[in-house]
């Protein structure tokens, strides 16, 4: 008999799940269009040069040690990060003001933790809204750090297989004041859908009339657009001309590729710098009562990247490249389509930007492709377009329209 007898079985991370159950499938040809990570065309990880060129450095500098960072994280990434995300004094008056700060977080993920943990125990918000759909954690991490209500805006309009705006619009207005509103900054997980600026902008006057907190979750600047400051565009306008207080989630994880060293930054905009000593001494004790302080390899890696104007030119290339990649699969996929005749339209696949397309392609579909077909995707019909590539292009396309039939 074991004290832990009564532990209940949890359910699984579907996207967990899929991506294991893909690797396990002994079938020669098969796809993985499920977890959102960078493939290459030959379907590879990718270490960018850049990443690599600085990792090389800094494994022969003497200066480097394993000692404690502060709670708050290394100071010189966070104001890279802040920069990356804002502009510099030159371009963004929070940055110039000194209304602008950041904290070193684990990755995308944590800055949602310790951001969600602030706002319901230190600010006492209680109700966040996520768009329908969302990415499936942002439920788990806000429950998780306090908060006790979870409301959905419309976001996904089946027939248009695009944004529902006017829906969108309704659901914020009927939102009560101090609900935080969680964002996609762009490249929209799962549907790949971003709000134009016109629409962003009418997003902000509903955020400012009804006194709506904004969070924005960062987790692909530059992969939606290729340059890196466009797809910062939303945040900026929210922080550097509508001057709307709000925290940005960053993740370096995709952008970076820096997966699995947990590399990001909450930038916390505010409208008065005398708040920013009292507001760093609670997250201090957030942090410090989570996991007391963040890990340095991969923030000194973004840090030097960043700061160093040849490699931070490569940087840019590589996220050419990969958003390139991205758009060239897009169109590869939608002309096979349309060459096989499949039955619907096809055109969402490439007006979606980012990592993932929302397929339209529903359950009994999905289902058919992965016992059939052995190729691997959400239950929501979302892939990842890094799954595809020049080989498994046109595979990929006949098992659709075969689906699809
Ligand atoms: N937000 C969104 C919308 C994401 O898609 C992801 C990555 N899947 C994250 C946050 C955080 O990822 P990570 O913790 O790996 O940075």
């Amino acid at each position: 008999m074991s004290r832990y007898n009564t532990v209940e079985q949890a359910p699984p991370i579907e996207v967990f799940e899929i991506n294991k159950a893909c690797l396990a499938d002994p079938a020669p040809k098969k796809a993985n269009l499920s977890i959102g990570v960078y493939r290459t065309e030959g379907g590879a990880p990718w270490l960018l040069p850049c990443v690599k060129k600085t990792e090389v450095a800094m494994s022969q500098d003497d200066g480097l040690n394993h000692e404690y960072l502060p709670v708050l994280g290394f100071e010189p990434f966070c104001k890279a990060a802040v920069s990356l995300l804002l502009g510099d004094v030159s371009t963004s008056p929070p940055v110039a003001e000194g209304r602008a700060f950041g904290v070193q977080s684990l990755s995308g993920t944590g800055a949602l933790r310790v951001a969600a943990e602030f706002l319901a125990r230190i600010l006492k918000y209680t109700t966040f809204y996520v768009s329908n759909p969302t990415w499936e954690n942002h439920r788990l991490v806000f429950f998780n750090a306090g908060f006790k209500q979870c409301n959905e805006y419309r976001y996904w309009n089946e027939q248009k297989r695009g944004i529902d705006f006017e829906g969108l619009i309704e659901d914020l207005k009927a939102a009560p004041a101090n609900s935080v509103i969680i964002l996609h900054a762009c490249a929209h997980n799962p549907t790949g859908c971003d709000p134009t600026r016109e629409q962003w902008k009418a997003i902000a006057d509903v955020v400012q009339d009804k006194k709506l907190f904004p969070l924005f979750d960062s987790a692909y600047q530059g992969f939606a657009t290729g340059n890196p400051e466009n797809d910062a565009w939303a945040v900026r306008y929210f922080a550097n001309e509508r001057n709307i207080e709000l925290i940005c989630c960053q993740s370096f994880a995709k952008n970076f590729g820096l997966y699995n060293e947990r590399v990001g930054n909450i930038t916390f905009v505010v409208s008065d710098p005398s708040i920013i000593p009292q507001t760093k001494s609670q997250l201090t004790l957030v942090v410090r009562g989570m996991y007391s302080n963040p890990p340095n390899h991969g923030a000194k890696v973004v840090c030097s990247v960043l700061n160093d104007a040849a490699l931070r030119e490569n940087w840019m290339d590589c996220i050419k490249t990969m958003s390139q990649r991205i758009l060239d699969m897009r169109v590869g996929l939608r002309e096979r389509l349309e060459r096989l005749n499949t039955p619907g339209d096809w055109s969402h696949i490439t007006t979606q930007i980012g990592m993932f397309s929302y397929t339209g392609l529903n359950r009994a579909q999905v289902e058919y492709l992965i016992s059939q077909h052995h190729i691997y995707l959400l239950k929501s019909g979302r892939i990842n377009m890094c799954g595809l590539n020049p080989s498994n292009l046109d595979y990929v396309a006949a098992a659709f329209n075969d689906a699809v039939r």
